[in-house]
């Protein structure tokens, strides 16, 4: 039911645990997060609260400066640790965390385990990290892959998307709202302005069918087919 994203300067752990909390208004029954280490993306997630993911993560070093994080709403899975958010392909290359539901997820899904994609969760959101996957190892790189995964879901969305490797994240918005906040050195998403409002006020509100690419030096705008648009920036006035 919330998404978090950062990209930027320094560990994103911490932006990405205050972001969960700054979200728990929105009520919610399992949370998670993924960041980049040195190797690859090392996810934790958990039903229960944002402190008992907290809790739960507190031995593990989490230093990545790209990181994506969720709050769960449960529509389709029932809370479980393995139905939390974010959800990865087989081996663990593409992470992914969503608000709202993939109508023709059925459809996808099967299609990918003709494939022979194994799931291990039993959301509606697994086929995106598997579907991105999918058209990576037909040799589209991640951007396009992204966007051809994005195309081919029905419904509504808010996703959030890293691969492992790069400081880079994918983002898109159909029907769930998602927000962008702007740092100096770096960038937020979220579905909600007051997940980053501690870190900036700067925002820029996406539209349905806008696509974003960002890393650390900078966003680009898109429409879904890849086409440049323009948005504005604002600055926010929220009384806490
Ligand atoms: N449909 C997804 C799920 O059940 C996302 C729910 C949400 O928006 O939190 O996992």
């Amino acid at each position: 039911c919330g998404i978090i994203a950062r990209v930027g300067d320094g560990s994103a752990i911490d932006p990405l645990l205050s972001g969960l909390e700054n979200l728990e208004y929105r009520g919610y029954d399992s949370a998670g997060v993924a960041v980049q280490n040195g190797s690859g993306i090392d996810v934790q997630k958990r039903s229960g609260k944002v402190s008992d993911l907290k809790r739960s993560i507190d031995d593990v070093t989490l230093e990545g400066a790209v990181g994506i994080g969720h709050t769960r709403w449960s529509t389709h899975g029932p809370p479980t640790d393995e139905n939390a958010h974010p959800h990865t392909d087989q081996v663990g290359d593409v992470a992914v965390v969503h608000n709202g539901i993939i109508e023709n997820y059925a459809r996808l899904k099967s299609r990918l385990a003709a494939e022979g994609h194994e799931f291990t969760s039993e959301t509606d959101t697994e086929v995106i990290p598997h579907l991105i996957q999918s058209h990576i190892d037909d040799g589209l790189d991640t951007e396009s892959a992204f966007r051809r995964a994005i195309a081919e879901l029905e419904g509504s969305y808010a996703v959030a998307a890293m691969r492992s490797g790069e400081h880079v994240l994918y983002a898109a918005r159909q029907g769930s709202p998602l927000v962008v906040g702007i740092e100096d050195d770096g960038y937020f998403l979220a579905s909600d302005v007051p997940a980053f409002l501690e870190y900036t006020d700067t925002v820029v509100y996406l539209e349905d069918g806008d696509v974003v690419v960002v890393d650390e030096t900078g966003i680009e705008y898109t429409d879904q087919d890849g086409n440049p648009i323009e948005r504005e920036r604002e600055t926010v006035e929220w009384d806490p």
